[in-house]
C-alpha cells in the first residue's frame, strides 16, 4: 500500500445503506465538521444512466456500455448545497434525479465494467485519505481499509416518508408507489452479483428510523475521533 505523507492524521469514512437512509446528507456534514472531502458514489452510477439513456444504450448492450462508460469523464465538485457533477464538463447534477435516472439506475450499476470502472475513480478519490464515500459497497469492496466504516439504514416506511417530504411535485406520486419504488431498488441492490448492498463486517449500524439527522452526524464524528484517538 502507498503511503502519503499527512496520511496518519486523516482516515477515510465509508458510509453505506439503503437508498433514503439519509447517507448523503450525513456524508456532506460530516465531511464539513471533519474538513474531508465528500463523495456521493451514487451520483456516479446516476451519471453513467443518464449519458447512457440519452445515447440509446441499454444494459443488455454489454459492449456498447463498457465503451460508453470508458469515455466518460466523470467530475464531482463539492458546492454549497452538496455535491455538483460533471460529466464531460456538462453540469448534470439536476438531471441525474430525475425519476428516469432513478428508476433505471439499479439496472446499470449491476454492470461488471460500468462497476469495474466507477470503483477505479473511487480507490483513487481516496488515495489520500481525508474523505467520506457514501454507496452500497464502499466499505465492503472499495474501500476495504476504511478505518471508519457505517452501515446506516431505516425502515423503508421511514425511508419512504422521508423521500416523500423531499419530492415537491409529491402529487404525482404516492407515499405507497414510493415505499414499492424504494423497497425494488433495495431487492436489485442486495440481490445482484458483483458487489452487491451488503453490511461488512466491520462496519458500525446505524439505525436511523428513530433518529434525527443531527444525532446520527454527532454519532459518526464522535466514532471518528474515537478511531483517530486509538490510531494514535
Ligand atoms: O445513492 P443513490 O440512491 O443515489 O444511488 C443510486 C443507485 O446507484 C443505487 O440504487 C445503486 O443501484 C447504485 N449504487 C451502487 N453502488 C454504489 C452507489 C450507488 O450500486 N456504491
Amino acid at each position: 500500500m502507498v503511503h502519503h505523507e499527512g496520511d496518519s492524521d486523516r482516515m477515510n469514512i465509508a458510509i453505506d445503506g439503503p437508498a433514503g437512509a439519509g447517507k448523503s446528507t450525513v456524508a456532506r456534514r460530516v465531511a464539513e465538521q471533519l474538513g474531508y472531502v465528500y463523495i456521493d458514489t451514487g451520483s456516479m452510477y446516476r451519471a453513467v444512466t443518464l449519458i447512457a439513456q440519452r445515447a440509446g444504450v441499454s444494459v443488455e448492450q454489454l459492449a456498447k456500455l463498457a465503451d460508453l462508460v470508458k469515455s466518460l469523464e466523470i467530475e464531482l465538485e463539492p458546492g454549497e448545497r452538496g455535491q455538483s457533477v460533471f460529466v464531460n464538463g456538462e453540469n448534470v447534477t439536476a438531471l441525474i434525479r430525475s425519476r428516469e435516472v432513478t428508476l433505471q439506475v439499479s439496472y446499470f450499476a449491476a454492470n461488471e465494467t460500468v462497476r469495474e470502472v466507477l470503483g477505479i475513480m473511487q480507490r483513487r478519490l481516496a488515495e489520500r485519505k481525508g474523505v467520506v464515500m457514501d454507496g452500497r459497497d464502499i466499505g465492503s469492496h472499495v474501500l476495504p481499509h476504511a478505518e471508519l466504516k457505517i452501515f446506516l439504514t431505516a425502515s423503508v416506511k421511514e425511508r419512504a416518508l422521508r423521500r416523500y417530504r423531499e419530492i415537491v411535485d409529491s402529487q404525482t406520486i404516492t407515499l405507497e408507489q414510493l415505499e414499492t419504488e424504494i423497497a425494488e431498488r433495495d431487492r436489485l441492490d442486495e440481490q445482484r452479483e458483483i458487489s452487491p448492498l451488503v453490511c461488512a463486517s466491520d462496519a458500525v449500524v446505524l439505525d436511523s428510523t428513530s433518529m434525527t439527522i443531527d444525532e446520527v452526524i454527532h454519532a459518526i464524528v464522535k466514532l471518528s475521533r474515537t478511531k483517530m484517538a486509538e490510531a494514535k
